[in-house]
């Protein structure tokens, strides 16, 4: 234990266990001597999960290779359907899955619901989708010939997500792999179980429905695999899974994408991120200072997109700088279930140990350190004070993502050398500019700006909306998920030519008469 005063929270075993029973998730799922499910709010076990073994993981996948059998020829508005029906079924249970978010991995009760509010959006999408799987047709330099590209559903879509996006990380891929026609096989974070099983459950509700409204649901279309690292593998290493989708860090990332490519399976990686902002001298430094501190600080600096790097022009540097600490050294910090706390707890005491561990690294290097206390404490339960942390140099930990909230701030002289440094990180995902002139902002967002997958104006790196496509460049991994033509990324293309005539003119004009 450290000097931090006691955490004063009553359990939340007795609610989790009460959400998850409402929500109907099978005792069967439980097992005494199975995988603890903790809260970070206590630090305490709330239950424990049954595991799933390697042999009832490749039963799982076998099965539902067998449901996209069935699954692929059912028209895609129809298969919309049932995503519409789980939208349903969310919104109706929207309070509870928020709050067990809250609960298994601290977000404050407004980013609880905020997660399940992205479900619903993403299955609205992806039932207007369901009827837009468009291909192209194309102009043919053949006579009486018509060329066209179709677009099939894939196979059984693997899904691996990381504990801090721990449902809508899932949906994102689950709604539209279901609409394209594939089935799904799930391995959440070991460390957000208790979610996982909560919308299995919910997920059933729509099944049960999607039946009674007499259609056909093929048996294990979606199925949850809990278990850890070993049971992910079970599902990278498949051959009747041609898509795994994988969200994690950047370590998670070099072990499963080349196994992908070894098998030549598809993957769609969304790994770490370590994002940046510059604020410019023509920055609106009220509006920075809300985007910035939301960024770095919000969820605990527990987002893929969290703000970590920031750097300050030289003639703003004193005027945002003083405002920026007084922002750390007063949000609250606390209990993530009660009214105004906006910083709850890191996830476990991995994460506190690597926080420390940046932050000692920095100081080494001379930084002066804001912050990065440990504020309330249980056994288990680990509270920050999120760090602002003053750094000469982009350097050591800098150039490295810490799951946790730090920012580091650096001062700049020039735009360019603001830019390269920005870029001059290993990961790519999200990324910033606060400026009000347009050349900045435009060269920030043009092919010479940011290195990114997102890259913003006057708004923080941080959070995204279902619409855009998501995902980042270089060790981020590449994938893209969620809005804009994602899709695609779920299904396979093919490229079809039709000749309505009597003769077999070949292209480029070659002649091959037998
Ligand atoms: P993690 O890498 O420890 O685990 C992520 C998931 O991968 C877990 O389900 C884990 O069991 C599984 N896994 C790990 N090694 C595996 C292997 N060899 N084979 C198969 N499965 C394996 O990540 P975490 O601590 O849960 O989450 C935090 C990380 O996730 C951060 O780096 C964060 O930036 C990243 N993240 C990225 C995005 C994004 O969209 N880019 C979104 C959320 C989180």
């Amino acid at each position: 234990m450290s000097d931090a005063s006691p955490i004063n929270v009553p359990s939340l075993r007795a609610e989790a266990r009460d959400i998850l029973a409402k929500l109907g998730v099978p005792a069967g799922r439980f097992a005494e001597s199975g995988l603890p499910a903790r809260s970070p709010v206590t630090g305490e076990v709330l239950t424990h999960v049954a595991p799933v073994d390697a042999a009832a993981a490749t039963t799982a996948i076998e099965a539902a290779h067998d449901a996209f059998l069935a699954w692929r020829s059912v028209p895609a508005p129809k298969r919309g359907e049932l995503v519409r029906l789980f939208g349903e079924e969310l919104r109706a249970h929207k309070a509870e899955l928020g709050r067990l978010v809250s609960i298994e991995v601290g977000k404050v009760t407004s980013e609880g619901l905020g997660e399940v509010q992205e479900m619903i959006d993403i299955c609205d999408f992806a039932v207007g989708l369901s009827r837009q799987l468009y291909g192209l047709t194309i102009a043919t330099e053949r006579p009486d010939h018509r060329m066209m590209e179709t677009w099939h559903p894939l196979g059984v879509v693997g899904i691996i997500s990381a504990f801090n996006f721990p449902v809508a990380v899932w949906s994102w891929n689950a709604a539209l792999a279901l609409v394209c026609g594939n089935a799904i096989v799930w391995k959440p974070s070991e460390k957000t179980l208790l979610t996982a099983l909560a919308t299995e459950a919910i997920f059933a509700k729509a099944l049960a429905r999607f039946a009674a409204d007499g259609n056909a649901v093929p048996k294990g279309l979606s199925a949850v695999l809990t278990g850890d690292r070993a049971i992910g593998e079970v599902l990278v290493d498949h051959p009747k899974v041609p898509l795994v989708s994988a969200t994690g860090s950047t370590a998670m990332g070099r072990q499963v994408g080349p196994k992908l490519a070894a098998r030549f399976a598809r993957s769609i990686l969304e790994l770490g991120g370590n994002n940046a902002a510059i604020v410019c001298p023509s920055a609106d430094l009220d509006l920075t200072l809300r985007g910035v501190a939301f960024a770095a600080i919000g969820t605990a600096g527990q987002r893929c997109t969290t703000l970590r790097r920031l750097f300050v022009h030289e003639s703003v540097y004193d005027a945002l700088l003083p405002r920026l600490k007084s922002a750390y050294g007063s949000v609250k910090v606390g209990n993530p279930l009660e009214n105004g706390v906006l910083v709850g707890p890191l996830i476990d005491a991995g994460a506190y140990e690597k926080m420390q561990g940046a932050l000692d690294a920095a100081r080494a290097l001379g930084a002066s350190v804001t912050g990065g206390e440990r504020v309330a404490a249980a056994d288990e339960a680990f509270y920050v004070r999120p760090a602002l942390v003053e750094i000469g140099r982009q350097e050591g930990p800098v150039e490295q993502e810490t799951f946790a909230p730090i920012l580091y701030v650096m001062k700049y002289s020039e735009f360019e050398e603001a830019l390269a440094l920005h870029n001059g990180v290993p990961q790519g995902l999200s990324s910033s500019i606060f400026t009000n002139d347009l050349r900045e902002a435009e060269l920030f967002l043009s092919a010479r700006g940011s290195d990114c997958g997102i890259a913003n104006v006057n708004i923080g790196p941080s959070g995204a909306e279902i619409g855009g496509a998501f995902g980042g460049e270089k060790e981020t991994g590449g994938g893209r998920e969620s809005g804009s033509d994602a899709w695609k990324g779920y299904m396979r293309r093919a490229t079809n030519t039709l000749n309505y005539g009597r003769t077999l003119p070949l292209a480029q004009g070659v002649t091959f008469d037998v």
